[in-house]
């Protein structure tokens, strides 16, 4: 049995991570500020004499003795990784070094959760790991991207520097059941939107693309990196090719829950990336891996997950 620490734990893809540590016979140690996560992702393993939560900040040192690490804990959404850009970057990279230090002492495996981010508002397409980015280093989204793309730099040089054993996940936008309902995120917004007849709101003129990857699809993926051949560090695209524009979504979205709600269209955030689509040929090489479902599929179960949340 292994004993393994999670951070951002009590988020969206933390607690679907935890789920899946304890169901294949680990110890889980939760670790999160509850920042953007709640107790309630978590509340079900309360019980669980092989989960423990711990309430604390990875910009602080952390010494604890675990097996291996899986390092989710930051914002994601946009609003809430804008709303305090500071405490962003510092949990991306001060968090990281921590983190490393941990696993440097410990001399322990380290999974760092990348994002699509790196690649920025992307010239490339679809996004190879190789393709360098395009981002803004002085944006609205710079605090998230940059500081996520210092967290990589840090990963590869304690690898380098001090032989760690790291996996670099880059994951492309998921969804599904326990995405907070108030996070500001695409398919929360209008699947609440939707369910509660209000206007669906579109930034832009709506035509921009996303590819949405289902939530155990990612957290199988990343059961999969962490656990694949000695030696193969990625980063690696974890991601759904499927393709959409969000008016494409927001039509799929309104169909599925029999809304009445009409569209509204609001200017487009600075720096919003117009397309992004992951090439997947590596973790389909090196982990076997690859998306099983579809968006119809993913959506349904999400729908149903806030049909019950909201009502
Ligand atoms: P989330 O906001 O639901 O979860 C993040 C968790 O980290 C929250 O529980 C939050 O309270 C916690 N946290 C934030 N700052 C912390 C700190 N300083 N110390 C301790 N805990 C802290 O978001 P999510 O969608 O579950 O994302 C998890 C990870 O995956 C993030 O690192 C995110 O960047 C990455 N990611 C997610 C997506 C996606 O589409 N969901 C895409 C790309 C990357
Ligand atoms: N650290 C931690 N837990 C540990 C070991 C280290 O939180 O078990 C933190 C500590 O704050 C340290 C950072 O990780 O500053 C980086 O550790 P490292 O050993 O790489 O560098 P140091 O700063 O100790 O020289
Ligand atoms: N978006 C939108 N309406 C909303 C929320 C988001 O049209 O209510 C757009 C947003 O501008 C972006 C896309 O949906 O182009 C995905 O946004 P999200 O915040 O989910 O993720 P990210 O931009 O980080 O991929």
């Amino acid at each position: 049995m292994k004993r393994i620490l999670v951070t951002g734990g009590a988020g969206f893809l933390g607690s679907h991570l935890c789920d899946k540590l304890i169901k294949e016979g680990n110890e889980v140690l939760c670790v999160d500020n509850l920042y953007t996560g709640s107790k309630s992702n978590i509340h079900h393993l309360m019980e669980n004499k092989n989960f423990e939560f711990m309430r604390h900040d990875i910009t602080f040192p952390l010494y604890v003795e675990v097996d291996e690490i899986y390092n989710l804990a930051c914002p994601a959404s946009p609003v809430h990784y804008q709303f305090d850009p500071v405490q962003t970057t510092k949990t991306s990279v001060i968090g990281a070094i921590n983190m490393l230090g941990l696993a440097k002492r410990l001399k322990i495996k380290i999974l760092q959760a990348s994002t699509s981010e790196v690649y920025g508002d992307p010239e490339i397409h679809p996004q190879p790991e190789s393709y360098k980015g395009s981002v803004s280093t002085t944006g609205i989204r710079a605090c998230y991207d940059e500081g996520k793309r210092c967290a990589e730099t840090l990963f590869f040089d304690y690898h380098r520097q001090h032989g760690l054993d790291i996996k670099v996940m880059r994951i492309f936008n998921t969804y599904g059941p326990r995405m907070n309902p108030d996070d500001g995120r695409v398919v929360s917004n209008f699947i609440v939107q939707a369910l509660k007849g209000e206007d669906i709101t579109i930034f832009g003129d709506g035509s921009q693309t996303r590819s949405f990857c289902y939530v155990e699809d990612n957290i199988e993926g990343m059961y999969k990196l962490m656990n694949s051949r000695d030696g193969f560090t990625g980063p690696v695209n974890i991601g759904n090719p499927g393709e959409f524009t969000m008016l494409e979504l927001a039509k799929q979205i309104i169909e599925l829950t029999n809304s009445k709600s009409k569209l509204i269209f609001f200017p487009l955030p600075q720096d919003d990336p117009m397309q992004r689509q992951p090439v997947i040929e590596m973790a389909n090489k090196e982990l076997n891996w690859k998306p099983k479902i579809n968006l119809t599929e993913g959506l349904q179960a999400t729908i149903s997950h806030f049909q019950k949340l909201l009502f």
